[in-house]
């Protein structure tokens, strides 16, 4: 599982930037920020880990286009015409182009014309004789578009006028709950299925879940495999090539892994996948990693379908102390869960946990990114053989460097609190959020009778129980004084972190409902739980106060001793809701806490950060790699380098797999 974790967002190209030295955000697209993201200890990894990276990094492109296609069948397509255009501005109408810059921008950064939070579709504002006409002007130009056999330039945009202009065809990417009671696939536009409903489903078996396009042909199901010889062959064998190429610069761990996935992206089958599973999973040393293939199944409506995704990152060892400190203490944080002790675990098997800096991140998780991922995803797996959790430290300070200071001041009810979250906030955040990962996921135990599965018991609540759960560890343990002798916070500065950490977790609950622009529900389950866990401290504890000034509310945190004892009561319960599988508490609790908001109060935070033009989600430049060949045609280095350029990034990207898709 990946943690969309939703910090502040991007400041406006306006603002001073935080590092005068180091431009952080580039520029604003839209409700889109894109910032730069830093791999500063590349440089000193020795040369085989260089090497190894930029074969791993290689691969990563060459997945790219395996995404683009499973989230949309016309992406390609589409992304090829806006390239051309895009790449050859010369002769087109400043207007028209400036339309199709934005469009093509964000288009880029949500790899399609979905938007990744709301799922809906964005369309081209310009007309279609405009889009027509800087077309024109771009072939005159030398751009090359994706004509068919026979098919002219003008034909080719009427067959896809629909999906620039028209945002009701093809309308959302993955519908989980779609008005009018509609079947879930039909009204998904993804491409993990082609005219399948799940009626056709009963009864049907698939051999390949995680790794299959599912097809209706003649009236009966087929399977195309995503492997060398089936679906996606020429990309996945180019990306197997390129593992290939990294083997002899791996650790006999990470070779043996590699191994296993070269094995699984050639065969396809479940059994092969496990192997690679297992292999990558006891592969806990290893200074650099790579997570590469179909991974996560939020795209598929069914959760079932793995979107493909590619991470090549390396430790940051500075930072990884802390998260490893925890690691290695679990068993004490355990022994203090402040619930009932018959949920506390013996034993502790402590996940492998490191702090990382990634070098690229591509499909579905580059360019807008995690910030944290625990995985692999297979349960059983997990319960035998551990799992890995990672912190993209650098990913987390590229968003804290760019983060607008407005976004603190505007929610903040004194200048004193604004003062402490922008001194305290990158580091309560990057500790909380290793805490979640490690302390919070990975403790306590359940009801014997519930046979280790609380998921059957709690259904659709459990995701949200969970990081509840989690949330709630973290919260719990951030103040207590046994952190000072482990020495994860300083003993001077430990009271403002718990402070600072208290308020905006508080303020978070006001400020996140800018997300949710229409409707009085929250579905996603971060922020349901976020939500949850904050409406209840302010009905149960006296711990934080609702004040109003100018006619702007604010959500005030006043008492931190209050604070953690109010997260202590609710943790015990919610502990005891998962250990016994108690369903009707979850729901009474999210219900009555954590899905239902005053939309009085939603339009009046989005009238805010609309004011100040606070961006909703941001997109990241990767670094960029370069071999230094010699003369025997050996890399006798690897140059990393920061393009500051999101245009540039994408279309190098997708010249890079063109010969792939032929
Ligand atoms: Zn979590």
């Amino acid at each position: 599982m990946s943690a969309p974790i939703t910090p502040a967002p991007a400041s406006s190209p306006t603002s001073t930037p935080p590092d005068a030295d180091r431009q952080y955000l580039l520029e604003r697209i839209g409700e889109a920020a894109v910032v730069q993201v830093y791999a500063d200890g590349f440089r000193d990894l020795p040369l085989r880990e260089k090497i190894l990276v930029w074969h791993l990094t290689q691969a990563a492109i060459a997945g790219r286009d395996i995404f683009y296609d499973q989230r949309y069948a016309h992406n390609l397509e589409m992304r090829d015409v806006l390239e051309a255009i895009v790449a050859h501005p010369e002769g087109i109408d400043r207007a028209a182009f400036g339309e199709i810059e934005r469009y093509t921008k964000l288009f880029w950064i949500n790899s399609g014309p979905y938007n990744n939070l709301t799922a809906r579709k964005f369309v081209l504002t310009c007309t279609p004789e405009a889009l027509a006409a800087a077309a024109h002007a771009a072939a005159r130009h030398g751009a090359r578009f994706p004509l068919r056999a026979g098919e002219s330039l003008d034909a080719l945009l009427e067959r896809l006028r629909p999906m620039f202009f028209d945002p009701e065809v093809d309308s959302t990417v993955t519908s989980k709950t779609p008005p009018g009671g509609a079947d879930i696939l039909a009204a998904s536009a993804n491409n993990l299925y082609e005219r399948v409903t799940m009626a056709d489903l009963d009864g049907f078996k698939e051999e390949h879940p995680l790794n299959s396009r599912l097809v209706k042909r003649d009236g009966r199901l087929v399977e195309e495999v995503y492997r060398v010889g089936g679906r996606y062959s020429a990309p996945i064998g180019a990306i197997v090539g390129h593992l290939e190429a990294a083997l002899p610069y791996a650790t006999d761990a990470m070779a043996h892994a590699l191994r296993a996935l070269v094995a699984f992206y050639r065969t396809g089958d479940d059994a092969s996948r496990e192997a690679y599973d297992i292999a990558w999973v006891q592969d806990k040393a290893s200074p650099v990693d790579t997570i590469n293939g179909f991974i996560e199944v939020y795209m598929d409506a069914r959760s079932i379908k793995g979107a493909w995704e590619a991470i090549v990152y390396y430790v940051n060892r500075e930072k990884t102390t802390g998260i490893r400190t925890i690691a290695e203490n679990a068993q004490w944080f355990e022994d203090r869960m402040p619930w009932d002790p018959k949920y506390r675990k013996q034993g502790v098997r402590g996940v492998t946990a490191n702090a990382i800096d990634v070098v690229i991140e591509t499909g579905e998780s580059g360019p807008i990114t995690p910030v944290g991922i625990n995985l692999p995803n297979d349960q059983l797996i997990r319960e035998r053989y551990g799992s890995k959790s990672v912190s993209l430290s650098n990913v987390n300070e590229a968003y804290d460097k760019s983060t607008l200071p407005e976004f603190r001041t505007e929610f903040s009810w004194t200048a004193e609190e604004a003062a402490r979250a922008t001194r305290w906030s990158a580091f309560a955040g990057e500790l909380t959020t290793n805490m979640h990962e490690v302390i919070g996921h990975g403790s306590g135990k359940v009801d014997e009778r519930l046979n280790g599965t609380p998921q059957n018991a709690l259904k659709e609540q459990f995701s949200a129980i969970e990081e509840s759960r989690a949330d709630l560890v973290a919260l719990y343990f951030i103040a207590d004084p046994k952190l000072v002798d482990f020495g994860l916070v300083d003993a001077a500065s430990h009271e403002e972190i718990v402070r600072a950490e208290y308020e905006s977790y508080t303020r978070n609950a006001l400020s996140q409902l800018r997300r949710v622009r229409e409707g009085t529900q929250i579905e996603e389950d971060h922020m349901r739980n976020r939500q949850m866990i904050v409406r209840w401290l302010m009905a149960n504890t006296s711990a934080i106060e609702v004040r109003r000034r100018d006619g702007k509310t604010y959500y005030v945190m006043t008492d931190p001793a209050q604070f953690r004892a109010g997260v202590g009561r609710l943790l015990a319960e919610v502990q005891r809701i998962k250990g016994e599988g108690d369903y009707d508490a979850a729901r009474a609790l999210f219900d009555a806490y954590g899905v239902h908001f005053d939309p009085s109060l939603r339009d009046e935070v989005v009238a805010r950060v609309d004011r100040l033009q606070l961006p909703s989600y941001t997109g990241f430049v990767m670094p960029r790699l370069e071999p230094v060949v010699g003369d025997a045609g050996e890399i006798r280095d690897v140059e990393i380098a920061y393009p500051l350029d999101l245009t540039a990034q994408m279309l190098e990207y997708s010249a890079a797999t063109r010969h792939l898709r032929a």
